[in-house]
């Protein structure tokens, strides 16, 4: 069975030097001994062979080769932001009047993406449910090229059926790319029959809120061809992932099953009890949870099932409260983003999840009293749950007791 911690702890690199963390490739250009060389390298991609920084560059192709083996592709290519990962590969992989079929569930920017911006190039989404699989069949057409959805969704964490979809992908002719973003290691799409794998790296992966980065995992072919001179996406439109910054997010990737399990552990530890307080909890580790039997099919179990959760304070003006008292009271921050060390927390119906109409939040479940958690990886998470539950106390987040 795949195992994606072992494969990272497999991967060694030997710098230069023999340095263990390898040198920073500084440079934005590099020699080459023989004009030939320089020529062919124009031609065709020469294997080991460096021309220009926003082609490749050696310590993001240690960041992108380690990257291939978290998930188990043949190669990656790694980017500027998660956004670039996703724009550079629909754009690679969609030609004008081709249509994208994506999960109505997905990070907002995503969703502006699909719905605002890539129409001006004639490449149209149709928004589905992507847990309903007969919808998604229906909603195939012969313009349909991608089949697109976040493995656990942001930030409704519907949890897809990947291997499902990769079967009505391939019957069809489709890619099916996934935003694995919410579940590094826990989920390995590649290995379940996606296509491409897309991680906005700024989360989980790197782990320490320091940074803007994503990746593209795939096959060698796709690779190559977004970096392609003549015709590559992240090639044209170059959006180049900073040496220094792959190199630090290379250090903190070795770290990232144990923080994973904790992250995971901690989520169980506060769902289960909110839950049991009469909190409404929505957390695929939970039993009566949507995902839950899914994603026990298809996860890693090892790593738990993520950092997630998200819960209803009932209305907006509660969910702002509940928000401030829990920042004062230092369960985290209030801030957006996840896969942070340190608690976040916010309401994607009016900050990360705002680009959604509000008649399309509402059709697909998504409330304005709804906090997304990410949770970190306190030490004592009883305490941690203790100040949540004051706060949930305190702002009547909870339904009044019955009376006899
Ligand atoms: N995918 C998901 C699931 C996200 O949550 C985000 C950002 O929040 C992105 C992609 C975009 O990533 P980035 O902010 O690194 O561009």
């Amino acid at each position: 069975m795949f195992d994606p911690s072992s494969a990272i702890q497999d991967f060694l690199v030997f710098g230069e030097f023999g340095d263990v963390n390898p040198s920073i490739s500084d440079s934005s250009t590099f020699t080459f001994l023989d004009p030939k060389t320089m020529k062919e390298s124009f031609e065709k991609d020469v294997e080991g062979c460096f021309l220009y920084s926003r082609h490749w560059n050696p310590t993001n192709k240690y960041l992108a080769q380690a990257l291939a083996a978290l998930e188990g592709s043949e190669a990656a290519q790694v980017t500027a932001s998660g956004m670039a990962a996703i724009s550079s590969t629909l754009m690679q992989l969609c030609d004008m009047n081709d249509e994208i079929l994506s999960s109505r569930t997905i990070y907002g920017g995503t969703y502006a993406l699909m719905k605002n911006f890539l129409p001006r190039f004639g490449i149209r989404t149709r928004f589905v449910n992507i847990t309903d699989l007969a919808a998604v069949e229906a909603a195939i057409t012969p313009q349909t090229k991608v089949i697109y959805c976040e493995a656990v969704s942001n930030p409704l964490l519907e949890v897809a059926d990947l291997p499902a979809l990769a079967e009505t992908a391939n019957r069809h002719g489709l890619k099916l790319v996934v935003d694995n973003t919410f579940s590094p290691m826990t989920i390995s799409p590649i290995q379940l029959g996606a296509h491409v794998v897309i991680h906005s790296l700024t989360k989980y992966i790197n782990g320490t809120s320091d940074c803007i980065a994503g990746c593209i995992c795939s096959t060698a072919e796709f690779i190559d061809a977004l970096s392609n001179v003549n015709s590559g996406a992240t090639m044209l439109l170059g959006p180049v992932l900073d040496a220094a910054r792959a190199a630090s997010i290379l250090k903190n990737l070795h770290s990232l099953h144990i923080r994973m399990k904790q992250h995971s552990a901690n989520a169980a530890y506060v769902t289960e009890r909110l839950q049991a307080e009469g909190v409404i909890v929505h957390y695929p580790g939970l039993p009566n949870h949507p995902g839950h039997a899914t994603m026990k099919r298809i996860m890693n179990p090892a790593f738990g099932f993520g950092g997630m959760f998200t819960i209803d304070a009932g209305s907006e003006e509660k969910a702002d409260a509940l928000m401030q008292m829990m920042q004062m009271e230092k369960v985290g921050y209030l801030a957006v983003s996840l896969g942070y060390f340190k608690t976040l927390f916010s309401a994607p119906g009016t900050s990360t999840s705002s680009e959604i109409p509000a008649e399309e939040q509402a059709a697909m479940g998504l409330t304005k009293g709804l906090i997304r958690f990410s949770i970190g990886l306190d030490n004592d998470i009883a305490r941690t749950y203790e100040r949540i539950m004051k706060c949930v106390r305190a702002v009547g987040v909870l339904p009044e007791p019955q009376r006899a």
